[in-house]
């Protein structure tokens, strides 16, 4: 007998379960589905020889909207903030990082003028309207407002740090600046990884009611007529429901659709590019040396945190767990081997003989941070895609149209289910 559900979720990260969690309070019925056997997306941790591992470095920001919402929901957020010291490297020359009063004080990474410029250019991004921002290129923005070339690079890097893009010249302003704004609040390392988020949405849900299905990937979303939709499982087996909330990225979605994608977001999703990093992740026995535990390149573009002197990731407390990353230009072509060797050259600067000490270790060569690279005029396409098909409700990372990553997510998974309630109830 086929299936017949009020609401069919597609997708297991944390816009579906957020949406769930919203939908789960009304009396519909909520279907749950997720591809992998373990559900989370790209939230998951994996717990490898007693270290949690997150899918490469994750932080939580503070006064992003991911926390509310969350807290909303009745979620235990356990973590800690990382101090803002560390070094930041140029052409393989370590400065003291400027991110903290002690730091722009103490770094001879910048003369006196540049300081000052520095200070003026965090005031310019605390009292600047991202909003107005929307038709400017990150890098048109950081060209007008900032004469050193110093503290244009420093900009970029902090620009990377808060949203993972780098490609300055094509993603908005808009998104970069209201991300830099929100990652001034700091960030929080989260004890046990972000699977907490996602096992504590799960249970809610589940005690609401919401049936979630893991190991179940849907090959075709068919609207047959407004507010029916067939929903097609890989083994073909079929579905029924009134609404859809789909939570894949956009040529996942576009594959689902088949062709009852429209015309606009055929065209739309097609030309969207993922944010793309590569990341390392080490759990060591010991630091080689405990004292460096965050630094960023400068020109080139790394990252390497030591995570758990901040969050408890590890059974053993004497254990250290470190992501080393590379963010991507959406235009590079990737040579895997050289991307890691590269990530370990890195780890030997910071970590000298660090290979002695592995625990575990994971390499991801290319893995995509966001669903999409936030350009200008995608925010007119986005909506207009969104509201193409009656009762198919997107979200996900890339769906937001002010925010990307956990609060783009967060977000639009709420947004969705807040629209999907607003028309039932009207019905
Ligand atoms: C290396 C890395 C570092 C990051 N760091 C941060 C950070 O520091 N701060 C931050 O805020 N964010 C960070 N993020 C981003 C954040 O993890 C994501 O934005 C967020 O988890 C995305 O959630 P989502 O639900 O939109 O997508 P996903 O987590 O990708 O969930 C979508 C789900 O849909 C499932 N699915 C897809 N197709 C189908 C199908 N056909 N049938 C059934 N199921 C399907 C997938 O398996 C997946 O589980 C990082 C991401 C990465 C990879």
């Amino acid at each position: 007998m086929t299936q017949k559900w009020d609401v069919v979720i597609v997708g297991g990260g944390l816009a579906g379960y957020v949406a769930a969690n919203y939908l789960a309070k009304s009396n519909l019925s909520v279907l749950l589905l997720e591809k992998g056997t373990k559900v989370g997306g790209r939230a998951r941790t994996d717990k490898m020889k007693q270290q949690y591992f997150n899918l490469g470095p994750h932080a939580l920001y503070k006064k992003g909207k991911a926390i509310p919402i969350l807290e909303e929901l009745g979620i235990n957020i356990n973590g800690t903030s990382p101090k803002l010291s560390g070094t930041v490297i140029e052409n393989n020359i370590e400065y003291p990082a400027p991110f903290s009063p002690l730091g722009i004080f103490t770094t001879n990474f910048l003369t006196w003028r540049e300081r000052l410029e520095w200070i003026n250019t965090m005031t310019k991004v605390i009292r600047v309207d991202p909003e107005k921002l929307a038709q400017q290129a990150f890098q048109q923005w950081v060209e007008q407002a900032v004469l050193s070339k110093k503290v244009q690079s420093l900009l970029y890097l902090l620009g990377r740090l808060a949203t993972y893009c780098h490609a300055p010249e094509q993603v908005t302003a808009k998104i970069m600046i209201s991300h830099l704004k929100t990652a001034m609040g700091g960030v929080l390392y989260l004890d046990e990884g972000w699977q907490t988020i996602i096992d504590q949405l799960h249970n809610k849900a589940v005690i609401s009611g919401v049936q979630v299905q893991s190991h179940t990937a849907v090959k075709l979303i068919d609207p047959v007529e407004p507010n029916h939709f067939k929903i097609v499982l890989l083994n073909d087996v079929e579905i029924r429901s009134k609404y859809v909330i789909s939570t894949t990225g956009p040529h996942e979605l576009q594959k689902l659709l088949a062709d009852k994608a429209t015309h606009n977001q055929s065209n739309f999703f097609t030309q969207i590019k993922p944010i793309k990093g590569a990341t390392l992740d080490v759990a060591l026995t010991q630091l080689p040396n405990p004292k460096r535990l965050f630094a960023m390149g400068i020109t080139d573009p790394f990252y390497y945190s030591v995570h758990s002197p901040y969050a408890r990731l590890s059974d053993d407390k004497k254990c250290a767990v470190l992501h080393v990353f590379k963010y991507h230009h959406p235009d590079d072509s990737i040579d895997s081997r050289k991307v890691k060797t590269e990530l370990e050259k890195f780890l030997e600067k910071m970590q000298p003989g660090w290979q002695k000490y592995v625990i575990t270790s994971r390499f991801l060569p290319q893995i995509s941070v966001n669903q999409r690279l936030p350009r200008i005029g995608d925010e007119e396409e986005l909506h207009r895609s969104k509201t193409e098909i009656p009762g198919l409700y997107i979200a996900g990372d890339w769906a937001s149209l002010d925010s990307i990553l956990a609060e783009g997510a967060t977000s639009s998974g709420k947004q969705a289910a807040k629209d999907l309630l607003l028309i039932c109830n009207t019905h």
